[in-house]
């Protein structure tokens, strides 16, 4: 009891355990599948701002080189046609606002501001070069004190960059930074958002780090890169009620996912699962019971009964299980599987002692099932017995209607099987369709030995029944003896009796049966 009560509890363990486990590696999975969709959303976002950027900074570079590389020595600096060169050349620039003339870093003219005074402030010293290519990050106009923005100059040509060149970038989504620098990394041409924490190192593309994305992406002929980053990437960063919806939803399909894999163990661990897993294994096994002349106590046969162990140590009784493969419609199936066992397992002692048999437990469904005869017949041929050293025990109980067994049973007997009637008098037996069958005897059921020596009424019926047994000219079966009171009970009444019972041997696996 207390074994199955331990085992009870650890069942009721497993299946929490399990339902546990799925709930926790749920919740965990969305949350981190959640987190690996949003990741993956930032990082889109990311890449596709800085490639814009990108693709941006490059035109700007692109038009700054053709302006500044222009033949611009065809006109006389400042003069008319100069100043009409550049309002042209201004105006077919998409990323340009200014063209002029500078000497040194003092301006002279330009499309724009026309012809400049002389006493005009110089631009300070560039702050950056590239080559012959000097560069201004948002300075003052000294044209107007005003205007402020980025200026290029080869030789005595300067452009500027115009304010609309990148206005689309000055606002960038959520958490995003980002900056156009030279290659090297040493001068930023322009930056955006959250831009001040970018660490640029050149040589690196993706780089993911403690919910921080950077990415970069430079273009050789400028030697410009750009480098965005965005600080607050994945599922953590946004509100909380969305990763608190995914643990939720998590939560929740672990546990449906948790108590279907409960019901499936439970549908595992149910017993006609069970018993088809076992058919199909053929992990039955079968002990022998002895089968005696009760007056001498000579060996003259052995019951083969069917015994179902379970994983656990324990066995499922063939009074569970028997009916269970009955209703389920397996009986034929355990049957073959038991004729199998037992001719394999006493098919020595079988062929050593033609005098020998073995008596097998069979159902009114074996009989109807017409190849039967055709596995017994196969069976005994394969091991080398004969089929008289086959007895079939037909219960009373199963066999009602004996109108539809008659036929089956008459062919397996006339090929040499022979019949027991088990647990006779248990059941309505019409005495005279009984005389028509093939028995070659009865198995006078145990209620009956029980009752030999008591007071019981029942013991009185001992007696007709042996004599039905003598006007049927059939042999008499004693099962359930236990006491030698009781062998001598039945002895009293059929001498030559053939008795079976613990008094005479217990079933045993095949490997412990007496040889004697
Ligand atoms: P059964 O065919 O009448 O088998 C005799 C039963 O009585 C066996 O129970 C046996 O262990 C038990 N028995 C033997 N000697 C004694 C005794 O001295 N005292 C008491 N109290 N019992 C004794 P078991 O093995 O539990 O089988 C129960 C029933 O299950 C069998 O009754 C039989 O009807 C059925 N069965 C067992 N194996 C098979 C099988 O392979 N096929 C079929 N169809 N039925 C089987
Ligand atoms: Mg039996
Ligand atoms: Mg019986």
């Amino acid at each position: 009891m207390i074994g199955r009560d331990w085992v009870g509890t650890f069942k009721q363990w497993l299946e929490f355990s399990l339902v546990a486990f799925a709930v926790l590696f749920f919740a965990m999975a969305f949350l981190f599948l959640g987190n690996v969709v949003m990741l993956q959303g930032d990082r889109q976002d990311l890449e596709s701002y800085s490639n814009d950027l990108f693709a941006r900074a490059v035109a700007v570079a692109a038009e700054t080189e053709k302006i500044l590389d222009s033949d611009w020595s065809t006109e006389a600096p400042c003069s008319e046609d100069d100043l009409d060169r550049m309002r042209y050349v201004i105006f077919y620039s998409r990323m340009l606002r200014d063209v002029g003339r500078l000497e040194v870093n003092r301006l002279l003219c330009s499309a724009g501001w026309g012809a400049l005074p002389d006493e005009l402030q110089a631009l300070p010293p560039s702050q950056y070069h590239i080559g012959a290519v000097r560069f201004w990050s948002k300075i003052i106009n000294p044209a107007h004190p005003q205007v402020i923005s980025d200026i290029a100059a080869k030789g005595d040509i300067f452009v500027a960059t115009s304010p609309a060149a990148f206005d689309r970038f000055i606002s960038p989504p959520s958490g995003i930074g980002a900056k156009v620098v030279t290659s090297d990394g040493q001068y930023v041409f322009e930056k955006f958002g959250e831009a001040d924490a970018i660490n640029y190192v050149p040589a690196e593309q993706w780089r993911d780090q403690g919910g921080t994305l950077r990415f970069v992406r430079c273009d050789e002929k400028y030697a410009l890169c750009v480098v965005s980053q965005k600080t607050d990437g994945g599922l953590f960063s946004r509100e909380i009620v969305l990763p608190v919806v995914l643990a939720l939803a998590g939560t929740l399909f672990g546990l449906f996912a948790g108590l279907v894999g409960v019901i499936q163990l439970r549908h595992q661990q149910s017993l006609p699962v069970k018993l088809r897993k076992m058919l199909r294994k053929k992990s039955l096994m079968l002990h022998y019971q002895p089968l005696r002349v009760l007056s001498s106590g000579k060996l003259v046969g052995a019951e083969a009964l069917a015994r179902w162990p379970l994983h656990n140590g324990s066995w499922v009784s063939p009074d569970t299980f028997i009916p269970l493969a009955e209703e389920l419609g397996l009986m034929s199936e355990l049957t073959r599987l038991v004729v199998e066992k037992a001719l394999a397992e006493m098919g020595a002692r079988l062929r050593e002692d033609p005098g020998f048999y073995i008596s097998i437990n069979i159902t009114a469904a074996d009989l109807l099932d017409h190849d039967f005869g055709k596995v017994l017949d196969a069976s005994v041929k394969h091991h080398g017995v004969l089929p008289a050293q086959v007895v079939l025990e037909i219960t009373e109980r199963t066999t009602s209607d004996y109108s539809q067994l008659d036929g089956a049973m008459r062919s397996l007997s006339q090929k040499g099987f022979r019949f027991y009637m088990d647990d006779f008098g248990t059941g309505y037996s019409n005495l005279g369709s009984l005389a028509q069958l093939p028995l070659d005897a009865i198995k006078v059921d145990k209620v009956f030995v029980k009752a030999i020596g008591t007071d019981s009424p029942v013991a009185e019926i001992f007696g007709p029944i042996s004599k039905i047994a003598q006007d049927l000219r059939v042999n008499i079966v004693a099962e359930g003896i236990e006491t030698a009171e009781q062998s001598s009970g039945v002895l009293q009444w059929v001498p030559d009796a053939i008795g079976q019972g613990w008094l005479l041997g217990r079933p045993v696996p095949a490997a412990m049966f007496p040889a004697n």
